[in-house]
């Protein structure tokens, strides 16, 4: 993992160390299991986060890195809580997509009501367009690249999905990454303070989740994307005549 130069087929962008894998890290393994080459760009060390401290967050991300057999894991270390399109962060962004080259990025909806989510998703969207062009940031010497495709994760919001990606062969996997973020999620034996997510049921909502979305394609488990774009099907009837669900 790593290694200086990895080309990447996609890269998953979000703001805090656990967010790609309780969004789309299903999606991320079954696209390595395709074949694809894979990373994640992290925004902030999560250094806000109630539970935890960046040293340990850092570990538990590298550790769901294993998991998720991750070709590339970065982190980009702008401020937890106060992430802003600036042209630091989106010059950051803009050097790890021209380095990297990923065809296809993943990152966050802008109708997020974090804002770190709400922005990473406008310095995502903005970074890949200013990535194109020769002229930014020239002086760090990189070359322009061909614009990245984008596919917004749906979370919080009921946007309505552009394609539900199903990832039953990979529940247990994405659980296990989850999971490896330790000091964000319910343990019995953890003395430290309650939040939101590490309250006992959270990691089952996640779970039913998956279900619902996997449930409206007529699978079991399913992770669902929004593209802004105008999608280019070169076959509507193979497309059309996979699983689905005609009561979603
Ligand atoms: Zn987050």
């Amino acid at each position: 993992m790593n290694e200086p130069g990895t080309q990447l087929d996609v890269l998953a962008v979000f703001s805090h160390p656990d967010d790609a894998e309780l969004s789309v890290s299903g999606t991320l393994l079954k696209l390595k299991s395709l074949g694809y080459r894979t990373g994640v760009c992290d925004m902030t060390r999560g250094e806000m986060g109630t539970r935890g401290t960046p040293e340990i967050r850092a570990k538990e991300a590298l550790e769901a890195a294993r998991v998720l057999k991750l070709d590339l894991r970065v982190n980009l270390e702008q401020p937890d809580g106060h992430v802003w399109p600036t042209e630091a962060a989106r010059t950051a962004m803009v050097r790890i997509i021209r380095a990297h080259a990923p065809k296809v990025l993943l990152t966050t909806h802008w109708d997020d009501p974090h804002p770190d989510h709400a922005h990473t998703c406008q310095i995502v969207r903005e970074a890949a367009r200013l990535a194109t062009m020769g002229r930014y940031d020239a002086s760090s010497g990189q070359s322009p690249v061909k614009m990245p495709a984008l596919m917004h994760s749906l979370f919080s919001r009921t946007v309505v999905p552009s394609f539900i990606v199903d990832v039953s062969d990979f529940v247990e996997e994405k659980m296990k990454a989850i999971r490896s973020h330790a000091s964000q999620f319910y343990r019995a034996e953890s003395q430290e303070p309650t939040t939101r997510i590490s309250e006992k049921d959270f990691l089952h909502q996640i779970e039913y989740r998956m279900k619902y979305f996997g449930s409206l394609i007529s699978v079991e488990a399913g992770e669902p994307f929004y593209v802004r774009e105008a999608l280019n099907i070169e076959d509507p009837v193979a497309l059309l005549t996979r699983p689905m669900n005609i009561y979603s």
